[in-house]
C-alpha cells in the first residue's frame, strides 16, 4: 500500500516536473515567442524595402546596364524623376501571367502527382516517402521526395523545346523578366497571406503554431510550422525547392541563350556561372531528403520570409551574375577561368562534405567513420512540448571540429566564385556574396541561439570544444 502511494506520489511529481519542462521548452525552443524592438524594426524594414531592393537591381540592369550608381545620380541631379524610371518599367502582361501560371501549375503537378521513381534506379539517391525531424509538438511529418525527378523532367522538356520542338524561345525568361517579377510577387504575397489566415482558421497542427501577438512578426516569420493542404502538399518543401530552385538553372540557361542571340557566342564566364550554380542546384535536389533536416524545414515557420523569399528574392537575386553577363559579356582569361573553377569546386567539396558528415553522423547515430576514424561527439538532451525527453549528439570531429558552421564557409567561398566570374567593373554581381555573408552569419547566430535554448548547458560544452563559428582561429 505504502509502496503504491509512493509510486503515485513520484508519478505525480514526475508529471508536474514534465509540465514545467513542457512550459519551459515551449517558451524557449523554436522561433521567438516574444518580439523585441530590434527584431521588429528589422522586420518592418524588410517588409517595406526587400521588394524595392529586388526591383532596383532588376531595373538597374534593364535601364542602366546593371549600374547601381547611375540611377541614383540621375535622381539626385534631377536628370530623371522616379516617375520616369517607373514609366519605363515593363508592366504585368497577360503573356507573363500565362507563362507563370503554367510554370507553377506544372511544378505543383510534378510535386503532387508523379511519385518518385529516381530512387528506383539511381544508386545512392534517397527519394520517395521520407520522414522529417521531430517538431516541437513531437510530430514527425512524412514527405514525398521527388524534387530531382521534377528537375530532370523540367530540364529535359526545356532542352527538347530548345533543340527540337521550338514551342517557345529559350530566351523566354529573360525576355519577360520584369513582367514575371510582378507575377512572382503576386504569388509570394498571396501564399504568405494565405498561410497567415490558414494558421488562424484551419492550421495543419495547432500545437506547432506560434502566435507572438505581433502582426508584422507573425506575418514575416510565420505562425504555422508545417502548413499543408491535404496529406502531401507541404508549403515549405514545395516553395523552398520548387518553383524557385528548379527555375534557377532554367533562368541561367535563358541568360546563356540571350548571350548567344545578342553576341553570337556564350562567354566562358556564363558557362562557369551555369556550371557552378548548376552543381549547387543539382546537389540540392540530389540531397533533398537531407534537406528535411536543415534549418528551413526543421525550425523555420512558414511566413513571408520563406513564402515571398522563395518566390521572388531567390530566383531574382540569386541569378544576378547571369543577368549581368547578358549586359556585360565577360570573356575570362584561361588562368582566371581555371582559378574560379577550382575555387568553385573546392568550395563545393567543403560545403558538401561538411553537410554529408553531419548527415551521416546523425543517420547512423554516431556509428560511422569520419575521416577514417570513429567520430567524437557530445551527448545532449532536450524536451518537446509534450514533455518527452529526447537525446541527441553534437559532433566535434571532422569539419565539425574545425568550426561550428564550416558548411556555411564552403557556401560563402562558392558564392564568391560565382561573383568573380563577372570581373570587377560593377558591384551589382557582388551583391550575392555580401548578401550570403549577412544571411549565413545571421543564420549562424540565430541557429546557435536556438541550439542554446534547446540544449542548454550541453550546448555550452559543445561551444567550448569547438570555439569558432566559421573560420578556425578567427571567427
Ligand atoms: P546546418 O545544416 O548547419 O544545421 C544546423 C543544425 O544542425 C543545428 O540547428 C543543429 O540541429 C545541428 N547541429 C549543429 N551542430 C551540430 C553538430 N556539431 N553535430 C550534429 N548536428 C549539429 O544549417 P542549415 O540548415 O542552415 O544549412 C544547411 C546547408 O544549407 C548549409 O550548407 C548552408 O550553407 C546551406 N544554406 C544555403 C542557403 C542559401 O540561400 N543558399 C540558405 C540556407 C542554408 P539539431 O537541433 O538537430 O541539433
Amino acid at each position: 500500500m505504502a509502496a503504491h502511494q509512493e509510486k503515485k506520489t513520484s508519478e505525480e511529481r514526475k508529471r508536474k516536473s514534465t509540465q514545467n519542462d513542457t512550459r519551459t521548452s515551449q517558451v524557449q525552443w523554436g522561433r521567438a515567442w516574444e518580439v523585441d524592438w530590434f527584431s521588429l524594426a528589422n522586420i518592418i524594414f524588410l517588409l517595406m524595402f526587400a521588394p524595392l531592393i529586388v526591383y532596383y537591381f532588376i531595373m538597374s540592369c534593364d535601364q542602366y546596364q546593371c549600374s547601381l550608381i547611375d540611377p541614383l545620380i540621375d535622381l539626385f541631379t534631377g536628370n530623371k524623376h522616379l516617375s520616369d524610371i517607373w514609366n519605363k518599367t515593363p508592366t504585368l502582361t497577360y503573356r507573363a501571367a500565362g507563362i507563370y501560371t503554367l510554370w507553377v501549375a506544372f511544378q505543383v503537378f510534378l510535386y503532387l502527382f508523379i511519385p518518385d521513381f529516381c530512387h528506383k534506379f539511381l544508386p545512392g539517391y534517397v527519394g520517395g516517402v521520407q520522414e522529417g525531424a521531430v517538431t516541437p509538438a513531437g510530430v514527425v511529418n512524412k514527405y514525398e521526395i521527388n524534387g530531382l525527378q521534377a528537375w530532370i523532367i523540367t530540364h529535359v522538356l526545356w532542352f527538347a523545346n530548345a533543340y527540337y520542338f521550338h514551342w517557345f524561345s529559350p530566351t523566354i525568361i529573360f525576355d519577360n523578366w520584369i513582367p514575371l517579377l510582378w507575377c512572382a510577387n503576386v504569388l509570394g504575397y498571396a501564399v504568405s497571406t494565405f498561410a497567415m489566415i490558414k494558421s488562424y482558421f484551419f492550421p495543419t497542427n495547432a500545437k506547432d503554431c506560434k502566435f507572438t501577438g505581433n502582426f508584422f512578426y507573425d506575418y514575416m516569420m510565420g505562425i504555422e510550422f508545417n502548413p499543408r493542404i491535404g496529406k502531401w502538399f507541404d508549403f515549405k518543401l514545395f516553395f523552398n525547392g520548387r518553383p524557385g530552385i528548379v527555375a534557377w538553372t532554367l533562368i541561367n540557361l535563358s541568360y546563356a541563350a540571350k548571350q548567344q542571340e545578342l553576341y553570337g557566342q556564350v562567354t566562358n564566364s556564363m558557362i562557369l556561372v551555369n556550371v557552378l550554380q548548376g552543381i549547387y542546384v543539382l546537389d540540392f535536389f540530389w540531397n533533398e531528403a537531407w534537406y528535411l533536416k536543415t534549418i528551413d524545414i526543421c525550425h523555420d515557420h512558414f511566413g513571408w520570409y520563406l513564402g515571398w523569399g522563395d518566390c521572388v528574392w531567390l530566383p531574382y537575386l540569386y541569378t544576378l551574375q547571369g543577368l549581368y553577363l547578358v549586359y556585360h559579356p565577360v570573356q575570362l582569361g584561361t588562368v582566371n577561368a581555371i582559378g574560379i573553377l577550382m575555387l568553385g569546386l573546392i568550395s563545393y567539396y567543403i560545403f558538401r562534405m561538411t553537410n554529408h558528415q553531419k548527415d551521416l553522423f546523425r543517420r547512423t547515430n554516431g556509428n560511422c567513420k569520419i575521416w577514417g576514424k570513429k567520430p567524437e561527439y557530445i551527448e545532449c538532451s532536450y524536451m518537446s512540448v509534450d514533455g518527452t525527453k529526447y537525446y541527441s549528439k553534437l559532433m566535434t570531429s571532422g569539419f565539425w571540429g574545425w568550426a561550428r558552421h564550416f558548411n556555411y564557409t564552403g557556401d560563402l567561398m562558392g558564392s564568391l566564385a560565382y561573383c568573380l566570374t563577372c570581373g570587377f567593373e560593377h558591384i551589382l554581381p557582388y551583391f550575392y556574396i555580401v548578401y550570403m555573408t549577412i544571411l549565413l552569419t545571421h543564420r549562424c547566430i540565430r541557429d546557435e541561439h536556438r541550439c542554446f535554448s534547446k540544449y542548454g548547458k550541453d550546448w555550452k560544452r559543445y561551444t567550448a570544444a569547438v570555439p569558432y563559428r566559421l573560420i578556425p582561429g578567427i571567427f
